[in-house]
């Protein structure tokens, strides 16, 4: 086609939307900010894994890399997990989601009883129909609405539109499949994949489940290796990638993104501009006067959760980790309430803990774990910055759940790395630390999501809080859709 394209940012949207274009023919040069590929997946210290680590809707990369004449299995080896998480309560209530569903029911039936194994078991129905309702219409179309929803795509008017559940919350369906708060915890924890609360999100959300059933992916490796695939097919494809340009402003001529300029004063000229920093950054000056306007800004208030994160070496003990992990605070709205009403981290938190090194059961190398921590934090890292002593609180508070679980954590050599919503702000600019964009709350935030489309011509948008949402497999998706939109729109521009 020869069209050329800037492509703002090398996250995993970045990534895939320059692969797509590339292959389409366009000529593509791909900015990144940072010394490395990858965004918010990216690694600290000894290839610690820091930012996603459960790896799902492994089809999105089996499509990318077959259209570009190749395939995923070629590229990074990948090993279906048996346990999709662990989760505690304390260091007794323990409860596996295993990838074989009666492998689960089974566990829940011993956990809470044989009513909560067959409420299991319908729940997992209708996270499978909602997610099969909603794959092409919505995550696989071009920025939908709720009319074309209701009235397109087989759904057959608001009775169909019904069958996705937007109108109530999460944690209120949930109550109708199971009894046992503990369940309904562990469920409504779904909503924080995209950095939401249960107590607000759409029921919709549910789908989640049936992603993880539907596999979850272990990276040999680690995570990063598929930043490194893409990054490699990229440039086989001819895609020119240069890391360390920090793109400063958008060029617009006659209404019409026409190139950008990197901070150094250096201008790319370009038919067509893709951004894949967070679309909040363009209202908030990041990218110049120019296109403030390209999309609406987003209040902070509707900002989805950020997280307060520890990378770290460590000997472990008294718990079995598995790969993923889930040490549950035992008042899950409080967690909530914390977070988006009284604008802090829980002062009881929820606990993830990633051991990369184990595979379902494996003990690590030499009996050293590399974990990733995380608990949930407001987005407020443009506004406050946390402190030595406050970081030293939260960090008390997460050992104590850790500790709560029987899990003991020989102190480490070297201290953990910790990752706050202000540094997430400084690495990710315009989120306040957001790492999801938008929060999901209510049946209409989905539908707020900006699409590939911006306000300006020549301007388009990838990755995690554009449409159709956050998370790896999400940001591909959207990283497809803008390369698709990019496409479209140069071949009637010609025509
Ligand atoms: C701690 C953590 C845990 C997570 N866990 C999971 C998980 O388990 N599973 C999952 O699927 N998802 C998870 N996610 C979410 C997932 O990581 C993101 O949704 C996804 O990686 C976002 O990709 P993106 O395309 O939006 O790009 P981003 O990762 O947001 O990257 C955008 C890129 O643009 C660059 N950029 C910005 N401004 C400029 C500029 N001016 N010039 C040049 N470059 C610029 C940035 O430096 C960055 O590299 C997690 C995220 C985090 C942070």
């Amino acid at each position: 086609m020869g069209v050329r394209v800037a492509v703002v940012g090398g996250g995993i949207g970045g990534l895939v939307a320059a692969i797509e274009l590339a292959v389409a023919g366009c000529e593509v040069t791909l900015l990144e900010r940072q010394a490395a590929l990858g965004g918010k997946l990216r690694v600290l210290g000894p290839g610690i894994d820091a930012g996603p680590t459960v790896f799902t809707m492994r089809w999105v990369f089996d499509e990318i890399f077959g259209r570009a004449g190749t395939s995923l299995d070629d590229r990074v080896v990948l090993r279906r997990a048996n346990v999709l998480a662990r989760h505690a309560w304390d260091d007794t209530a323990q409860l596996d989601l295993y990838a074989d569903l009666q492998e689960t029911a089974d566990a829940i039936g011993r956990f809470a009883g044989a009513a909560e194994a067959r409420g299991f078991l319908e729940f997992s129905a209708r996270a499978k129909n909602i997610y099969e309702t909603l794959e092409k219409p919505f995550l696989r179309a071009q920025l939908p609405t709720p009319i074309s929803l209701a009235t397109g795509a087989g759904f057959s008017g608001l009775p169909g539109l019904m069958r996705i559940s937007p109108f109530e919350t999460l944690s209120k369906a949930l109550a109708k499949f199971f009894a046992d708060p503990r369940l309904r915890q562990l469920f409504g924890r779904y909503a924080t994949y995209c950095g939401s609360s249960p107590y607000l999100a759409p029921a919709t959300l549910m789908l989640v489940a049936h992603v993880e059933r539907d596999g979850v992916w272990l990276v040999k490796g680690g995570m990063y290796r598929l930043v490194a695939a893409l990054g490699a097919l990229a440039q086989e494809k001819g895609v020119s990638i240069r890391c360390g340009a920090e793109v400063s402003s958008i060029d617009i001529v006659r209404g019409r993104a026409s190139g950008i300029v990197l901070v150094d004063g250096e201008r790319i000229e370009a038919d067509a501009v893709v951004v894949n920093a967070d679309p909040a950054s363009l209202p908030q000056k990041f990218f110049g006067d120019a296109v403030v306007r390209a999309v609406p800004d987003v209040k902070a208030q509707a900002r989805s959760q950020s997280a307060i994160t520890w990378t770290l070496q460590a000997r472990t003990s008294g718990f079995p980790l598995s790969r993923h992990n889930v040490f549950f605070s035992r008042d899950y709205k409080a967690e909530f309430d914390d977070v988006f009403d009284r604008g802090r981290p829980p002062e009881t938190p929820t606990v993830y803990v990633c051991a990369q090194d184990r595979d379902d059961e494996d003990a690590p190398p030499e009996g050293v774990d590399r974990l990733l921590c995380l608990i949930n934090a407001p987005a407020d890292g443009d506004r406050k910055n946390y402190s030595e002593a406050e970081i030293a609180g939260w960090s008390r508070k997460m050992w104590s759940r850790l500790q709560g679980c029987g899990l003991q954590v020989t102190p480490p050599d070297t201290q953990p790395t910790v990752t706050t919503p202000d540094n997430f702000e400084k690495l990710f600019r315009g989120t306040g630390g957001a790492l999801y964009g938008q929060a999901v709350h209510g049946s209409m935030a989905t539908f707020r999501r900006p699409g590939a489309a911006t306000r300006i011509p020549g301007l388009y948008l990838a990755g995690g809080a554009t449409h159709p949402g956050a998370g790896v497999p999400m940001a591909a998706l959207s990283g497809r859709l803008a390369a698709a939109r990019v496409i479209a729109d140069g071949a009637s521009t010609r025509r």
